[in-house]
């Protein structure tokens, strides 16, 4: 449906012009109980999940570094060819928080847009772009920054500023 070679620069430039309408969005939020943020959010972000093919994007896949439990990073370090080189040379430790990260980009595991450990992945990567988790109005700042990553996300934070009134959603191009 969408022409994901034009979708992700649009939503990557929309991200960059809009950080000023995105903080008076965050600001407008404030007014409305989360619950019903959650509600709305929830059932929109759905929708558009449920519509989306991420085989034909895989834009996730290619520039995050999801988080990583110690028994995830065994596992895929078990599934990757090389275990030593994966811990070495494909997840990091965040200083301070000691919270560990899978770092090459784009993802090892990514094989012709798609996840060749999908069954295996870890939950950071399952749950993405986590708009279904609850209060979700106290983890907006989160969800902006995915905004210009995900078109997931950016339809959806659209389509959450039309239910309540805040301005008039942008549409993704089509080709
Ligand atoms: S979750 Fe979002 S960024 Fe990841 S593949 Fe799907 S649409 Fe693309
Ligand atoms: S493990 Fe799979 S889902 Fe997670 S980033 Fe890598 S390719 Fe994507």
């Amino acid at each position: 449906m969408y022409d994901m070679q034009l979708v992700i620069p649009f939503i990557n430039a929309q991200a960059k012009m809009k950080i000023e309408e995105h903080r008076l969005f965050r600001r407008y939020l404030l007014t409305i109980p989360f619950p019903v943020i959650d509600d709305m959010l929830h059932r929109i972000a759905s929708k558009i999940q449920a519509e989306t093919d991420c085989q034909t994007c895989a834009n996730c896949c290619k520039i995050l570094e999801p988080e990583l439990t110690s028994d995830e990073s065994e596992r895929l370090a078990i599934l990757s060819t090389n275990p030593t080189c994966f811990a070495q040379e494909c997840t990091k430790l965040e200083p301070g928080t000691q919270i560990l990260f899978m770092k090459a980009k784009p993802c090892i595991f990514l094989q012709n847009s798609s996840c060749s450990v999908y069954s295996q992945r870890p939950d950071s990567c399952a749950n993405y772009p986590h708009l279904s988790e609850p209060r979700s109005k106290f983890r907006m700042a989160r969800i902006i920054d995915q905004y210009g990553v995900c078109p997931i996300v950016f339809q959806s934070i659209e389509a959450l500023k039309e239910h309540i009134g805040f301005a008039v959603g942008t549409m993704l191009p089509v080709s």
